[in-house]
């Protein structure tokens, strides 16, 4: 499908639900393998947050494929208490051999750092991949869980066709959950990659030497089609609501009379992230039951 000014639109519901058919059937698998299907636990400080809206579409998600899904509300009145109540949580799940994945609700409640979740998750169940040893493993070029809004903005880039070695990439961002692990991704498939962020001087100077573009800011609009080389790859994975609409952070109109294909937003990235998030836990599920029956198999990717 292309874009009434001629780019190619690289639509996310189809690929997802390419994806969570190969989840289902590996879902199915493992039940028959192991008398039971692979669980996720989201665990949530408060349910008050914006983000039980995503969490519950992941818990409905699992429901949809057979992954058994639950919440785990994390009790306390206090950041300590809750913080410590965090931490037993997290040490109880990672025991738990029907919990083959964990993702903890982002933000943190004020006074609960990062830190507490890095320190207590196993990272073998660690599926969004936050956890410092994942990290690092994907900053080396091995195998572990990336964050899947990472991954599906790779993903996407993949199914665009776009010929990443060799190729000048420019990203906008540099978070640990989209930005550096997008930038590690693009730098171990060949391209040439420039990290824009905030400090960033001249940022239309960047992204007109770029053949893809992977934009993930937060900034509805910051980037336009005056902005772009002619015939880039754009990724948009941007969410930003703009008068009760979503957005992304490029400007889809006039980035799409440039560029040679383009992701929309809502429609693009999204949909891929929660499809990629399943898998993970599949995968995660996968290698547990393998080192359970076969000790000696640990740490094999
Ligand atoms: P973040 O706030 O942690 O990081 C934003 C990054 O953008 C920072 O590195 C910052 O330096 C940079 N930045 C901000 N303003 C800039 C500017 N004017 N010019 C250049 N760089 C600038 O955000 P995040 O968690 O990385 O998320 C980025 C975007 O992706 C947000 O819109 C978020 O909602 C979206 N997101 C989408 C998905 C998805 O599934 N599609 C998932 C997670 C996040």
């Amino acid at each position: 499908m292309t874009t009434q000014a001629g780019a190619r639109l690289l639509e996310g519901a189809p690929i997802a639900d390419e994806i969570r058919t190969g989840v289902a059937a590996g879902v199915a698998a493992f039940e028959a393998a192991n008398g039971r299907p692979p669980g996720l636990a989201v665990v949530v400080c408060g349910r008050s947050a914006p983000s039980m809206v995503y969490l519950e579409r992941i818990l409905k998600a699992c429901a949809q494929v057979g992954i058994a899904g639950r919440l785990v509300d994390v009790p306390g009145d206090d950041p300590a208490t809750q913080a410590a109540a965090l931490t037993a949580a997290l040490h109880e799940l990672n025991a738990d051999d029907t919990v083959s994945g964990i993702i903890v609700q982002m933000p943190l409640p004020a006074g609960i750092g990062l830190k507490v979740v890095v320190d207590a998750i196993d990272p073998a169940k660690d599926i969004d991949g936050i956890h410092p040893l994942n990290a690092g493993l994907l900053r080396l070029g091995f195998e572990g869980f990336v964050p899947a809004t990472a991954h599906a903005a790779l993903e996407m880039l993949a199914r665009s066709g776009a010929t990443v070695a060799g190729a000048e990439a420019v990203v906008i961002g540099r978070s640990p959950v989209v930005g550096m692990p997008v930038a590690s991704m693009l730098v171990k498939g060949g391209a040439t990659v420039t990290v824009c962020h905030s400090r960033t001087r001249d940022l239309a100077a960047h992204t007109r030497t770029a053949d893809i573009l992977i934009v993930a800011a937060g900034v509805p609009g910051l980037v336009t089609g005056a902005m772009l080389k002619p015939g880039a790859v754009v990724i948009d994975v941007g969410i930003n609501v703009v008068d009760g609409h979503l957005v992304g952070d490029v400007d889809f109109a006039s980035a799409s009379e440039v560029a040679a294909a383009i992701t929309p937003v809502p429609g693009g990235v999204g949909p891929l992230t929660n499809a990629l998030l399943l898998a993970h836990l599949v995968r995660a599920a996968q290698r547990q039951a393998t080192e359970r029956s076969d000790p000696a198999a640990q740490g094999d990717a």
